[in-house]
């Protein structure tokens, strides 16, 4: 169901325009000034606040009596995320002639600063915008009827990362494939993802004269995991990675770059040329081959109930804009994610994580995972809840692992080292949460910043501090100057003269902490991944509680459990998602063909 953070977050909103627009150069009055019998003076206005990732400019044209279009450019909010608040937000505002519309779920920030900048243009062109509040009675163009019934070979549960791959694998080969999503848009947790893609013995590899393989891999995979996975799954997710690459670079979206993640043995994360995050780039390839084959995604719309017949799969009921969907297929593939961003789920499996932040996008709340539940599904793992260790926690922006892979150090509030920095998620988190204050900073340079474009969207959202030397940049931390200058000289000792770091640090390490400007961020652990869900075998079919398969039914990505055992070690999402995506899309097609 869409969030609704309306009422609160408008009080706000309308708070913080009436101060902002009090600034005349925030309106552009372009417009002839005839008077007017209406309720606006005709013309078009112009406002400016501030988004996710910087300005977000909006021009609203006014009749007399109408916003007739209004129109945000936003350049540097988030591709996939703020963008669709910059995309739609304005549409609803001129259908319902208000700025009073419900925010883009997971885009708060870009929706507040969209909100805001039509609230300043229409404030410059003088309209009292709490005259806008919505009466209830805004006239729809058609009614719009409350049940609905469709069908499909195969529902595709979740347009996150495992959700597409497995409705391109369908649609591919040869079935009809319905995708729900509850949100307005496609990409779950996945287009939050900043590393890369974890895959051995890949082309890349050979070219860079990498020697991993499959079985490092697994048991990089294991030990990361505690040995808590199911190493057939493990051993499955290993073994199909480089098919897994070369499948993304078939449908235009190839992982060029090589770098470390922590918890591996060898350059193995593939990543996008220059550094830029891996998830807006791969859903951006999914979503536009889904849009080439004509896939339907109805969004908005959120899956409530699997409908099984004797026990096989038949149906889905979803709702979503005031219809209620009966949608009976042959086959569901749940690709719903985890349950991070629920506070209750995850206290009752794990009651230490009280109060944390999620970096998770708000749908991802076990929806899957209770409804698999409800027909027999077996679920394992659930009480292993990774915390992710550097994030920010203002905004909840996960500051990704590359920025450590490229040469960032941590330091604590006395301005010291105090850990492997590449190491496993769990231990770093544990280690940072030991320090004074439960935080700290990375500390990198110019140069981790020329190799890592991720770092621009977190430089223009305002989280990073720089400084053109150490001195300062302590100065405006509150750590030692001296301390911090000290410590920076020692690891950069270790770095080239490659002696034996003190946190047996080993990787991550291809250069010193030299060159201007320097930069600091503040993190802390946050909730980010839920390794446990419903169970699987290697075909992706979901295993019922005395281990049969649940005919019909098929799941991948975080919504399962088993692949990553207690912790899962970074670049190991994406290749599950690619891998059991793909997967699930192949055996729900070979299921529906042979039912
Ligand atoms: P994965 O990495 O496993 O693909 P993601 O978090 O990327 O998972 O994507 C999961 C997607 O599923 C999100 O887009 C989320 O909004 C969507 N989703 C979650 N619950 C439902 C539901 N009940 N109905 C439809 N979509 C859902």
């Amino acid at each position: 169901m869409k969030k609704r953070i309306f009422s609160i977050f408008m009080i706000m909103v309308f708070a913080f325009a009436m101060i902002s627009c009090g600034n005349k150069d925030d309106g552009n009055n372009n417009q002839e000034q005839t008077p007017s019998a209406g309720i606006y003076t005709p013309g078009t206005y112009e406002g400016k606040a501030t988004g996710y990732g910087g300005d977000i400019i909006a021009k609203v044209e006014l009749s007399a009596n109408r916003i007739e279009s209004i129109t945000c450019i936003g350049e540097n909010e988030t591709n996939g995320i703020g963008s669709v608040a910059i995309e739609k937000l304005p549409t609803a505002m001129v259908e319902q002639q208000t700025v009073y519309v419900d925010a883009i779920a997971g885009a708060t920030y870009s929706s507040k600063g969209v909100v805001d900048a039509v609230t300043a243009a229409l404030t410059a062109a003088g309209v009292d915008v709490q005259s806008l509040q919505p009466t209830g009675t805004v006239p729809t163009a058609e009614p719009i009827p409350t049940e609905e019934t469709m069908s499909a070979d195969i529902v595709v549960i979740g347009a996150g990362g495992a959700g597409m791959t497995a409705a391109l694998e369908a649609t591919n080969a040869g079935r009809n494939v319905l995708i729900i999503e509850k949100q307005a848009m496609v990409g779950g947790n996945t287009i939050k993802a900043t590393g890369g893609m974890n895959a051995a013995g890949t082309q890349l590899q050979k070219d860079e004269g990498v020697d991993d393989s499959v079985e490092v891999f697994i048991d990089d995979t294991m030990s990361g995991g505690n040995y808590v996975n199911n190493e057939e799954l493990v051993r499955t997710l290993a073994e199909r990675s480089a098919d897994g690459v070369a499948w993304l670079e078939s449908i235009g979206a190839p992982l060029k770059s090589l770098t470390f993640s922590g918890g591996a043995s060898f350059k193995r994360m593939h990543a996008p040329e220059g550094g830029a995050a891996v998830g807006p780039y791969i859903v951006q390839a999914l979503s536009q081959q889904l849009a080439d084959k004509n896939v339907n995604i109805l969004y908005n719309t959120a899956a409530t109930e699997i409908v099984t017949t004797n026990g096989e799969v038949t149906g889905v009921i979803a709702t979503g804009n005031n219809i209620k969907y009966t949608i009976n297929c042959e086959a569901v593939i749940l690709a719903t994610g985890g349950f991070g961003a629920n506070e209750e789920m995850v206290t009752k499996y794990n009651p230490d994580l009280a109060g944390f932040k999620t970096t998770n996008s708000p749908g991802i709340v076990g929806d899957g995972i209770r409804m698999a539940e409800a027909v027999g599904a077996n679920v394992i793992d659930m009480e292993q809840i990774q915390v992710h260790p550097t994030v920010e926690q203002e905004t909840s922006t996960l500051i990704t692992e590359s920025v450590r892979g490229q040469g960032a150090i941590l330091v604590n509030k006395n301005g010291e080292r105090f850990f492997n920095e590449m190491s496993t998620r769990d231990l770093v988190s544990k280690a940072i949460m030991q320090q004074e204050g439960g935080s700290a900073y990375l500390i990198f340079d110019q140069q981790v910043r020329d190799n890592l474009s991720a770092i621009e969207t977190y430089v223009s959202a305002d989280l990073v501090e720089e400084e053109d030397n150490l001195a300062d940049l302590a100065e405006d931390i509150g750590v030692d100057p001296e301390t911090l200058i000290k410590t920076v000289a020692d690891w950069n000792d270790t770095v080239t003269n490659k002696s034996k770091d003190v946190f047996e640090r080993t990787t991550g390490m291809d250069r010193a902490i030299t060159v201007a400007p320097y930069y600091a961020i503040k993190v802390a652990p946050a909730i980010h991944h839920t390794m446990g869900g419903v169970q699987i075998d290697t075909q992706a079919q979901v295993l019922s509680k005395t281990g049969t398969a649940i005919p019909g039914l098929f799941a991948a990505g975080e919504v399962t459990g088993g692949v990553h055992g207690a912790n899962r070690i970074g670049g190991n999402a994406v290749a599950e998602v690619v891998v059991f995506g793909r997967i699930a899309g192949q055996s729900a097609s070979a299921y529906v063909q042979n039912h």
